[in-house]
């Protein structure tokens, strides 16, 4: 077993470290002047975004999440650190290096199942950072959680399909660089469950495509990567040549479609844990109570051993994750997929809580990071599948081998 990150890995990582430094830490006070500018167009992406993006691509850091020749080329356990580093500036990283979600998820789903005609019209602009994309799948009115739940209908008339439905908490859906929508919905609701779905290509400027409102999160709008958009489907037709796949391959398209996005999200918050980290040792070091500084009280500096252990253990999960996707393919790494989704969000969650406590009032306010951190980090224990379900799936496969 070895435990050092290859040549091109180190490479890379040292390359984007000093791109960090130089570009990304120097634009958080510039991305927050821009944010707070009252006379700013709400939902489009603040411009500091496309100067980043401009820098990282002459430095060809960029699409580093894509395998093959379409991008990077790197394996899961290559860009695993490099997704790390991006984490440590969650907001501006991933999108300068065109590595954020929900564009990186569609863009794979794209270059594996999307004919050459929709590769060529959408994955070429969102590969090349023109274009912004969303994910449509859950839905106000059932639990979306099981998404044979899902109501929204795509039916067959003549040579174009008709989309009715709702949708909400669509990320991205409020950038008007947003530009196309998959979506998820029943094209035969009598099919066998897990056949009832297609994902259907919708390009948001279409007729009958309403994008209402963007969803809060814990109060806050999320505008900086295009917000998060309740969106409505009413009598949307798009030609028959937007299926992605085939009818009824929606579901297995979706499941594809989640196993890198997980590890993604895992390693990006290992990222946003050692910020936290950080953060919280810097304060305790510089802030006195009590005649010392907190970071000599023992309570404070068992909050920093564990945030330290706990990070280890999770890195050492999501590389092993990381390693089996790229040896013996998503699916034998079901089991490790979904313990990495389960142990890190509750993990960062209990090391941002810890550096929030440290930092006392400041720690809930404005003037650090930590406060939104939590609040994004939080809803990953909803998002791409809540805690229970990932855990109800892990506890069947277990308890299968003990089945008489
Ligand atoms: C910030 C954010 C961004 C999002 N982005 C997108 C996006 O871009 N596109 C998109 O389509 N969706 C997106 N979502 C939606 C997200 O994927 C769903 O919220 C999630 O799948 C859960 O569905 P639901 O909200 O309908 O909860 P429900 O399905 O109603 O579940 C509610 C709760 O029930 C419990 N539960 C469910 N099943 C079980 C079980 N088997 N055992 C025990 N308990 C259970 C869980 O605690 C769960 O949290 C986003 C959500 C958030 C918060």
């Amino acid at each position: 077993m070895d435990f050092a990150y290859d040549a091109r890995t180190e490479e890379l990582r040292e390359q984007l470290l000093a791109f960090m430094d130089e570009h990304v830490y120097p634009a958080e006070p510039v991305l927050a002047a821009q944010l707070a500018d009252p006379d700013r167009d709400r939902w489009a992406v603040p411009p500091v975004i496309a100067d980043l993006q401009a820098a990282a691509r002459k430095q060809k850091l960029w699409n580093l999440f894509l395998p093959g020749e379409l991008g990077a080329g790197l394996s899961n356990l290559q860009y695993a650190p490099l997704a790390e580093i991006t984490g440590r500036s969650i907001q501006l990283a991933p999108p300068a290096l065109n590595c954020a979600a929900p564009d990186t998820g569609n863009m794979e789903l794209l270059a594996q199942f999307g004919s050459a005609e929709q590769r060529e019209r959408w994955l070429r602009p969102l590969l090349d950072g023109r274009i912004r994309s969303a994910f449509a799948m859950t839905e106000p009115e059932v639990a979306s959680s099981d998404a044979t739940n899902i109501e929204t209908r795509i039916e067959r008339d003549g040579d174009a399909y008709v989309v009715n439905g709702r949708k909400w908490y669509i990320t991205g859906a409020m950038n008007p660089d947003c530009r196309i929508l998959i979506v998820m919905g029943k094209t035969d609701p009598a099919a066998e469950p897990h056949r009832r779905q297609s994902m259907l290509l919708v390009p948001r400027d279409t007729p009958g495509v309403t994008v209402r409102r963007g969803m809060t999160v814990f109060g806050y709008d999320d505008a900086d990567h295009g917000g998060h958009a309740e969106v409505l489907f009413e009598d949307v037709r798009v030609p028959v040549g937007n299926l992605i796949g085939e009818e009824g391959t929606g579901f297995a398209i979706a499941q594809a479609r989640l196993g890198p996005g997980r590890i993604h999200h895992c390693m990006r918050a290992i990222g946003i844990a050692e910020r936290a980290l950080e953060l919280m040792c810097r304060r305790a070091s510089e802030r006195v109570a009590f005649g010392k500084p907190l970071a000599e009280q023992g309570v404070v500096q068992d909050w920093i051993a564990e945030s330290r252990v706990r990070i280890e253990q999770l890195r050492l999960l999501v590389l092993k994750t990381a390693w089996l996707m790229d040896t013996v393919g998503n699916r034998g790494a079901h089991t490790e997929i979904q313990a990495i989704k389960i142990a890190t969000p509750r993990t960062v969650e209990w090391i941002l809580d810890k550096a929030v406590q440290a930092h006392g009032a400041a720690g809930v306010s404005q003037d650090t990071p930590l406060a939104q951190l939590w609040a994004g980090n939080r809803t990953l224990r909803l998002a791409d599948g809540p805690d229970e379900v990932h855990k109800r799936s892990l506890a069947r496969r277990e308890l299968r081998q003990y089945r008489r």
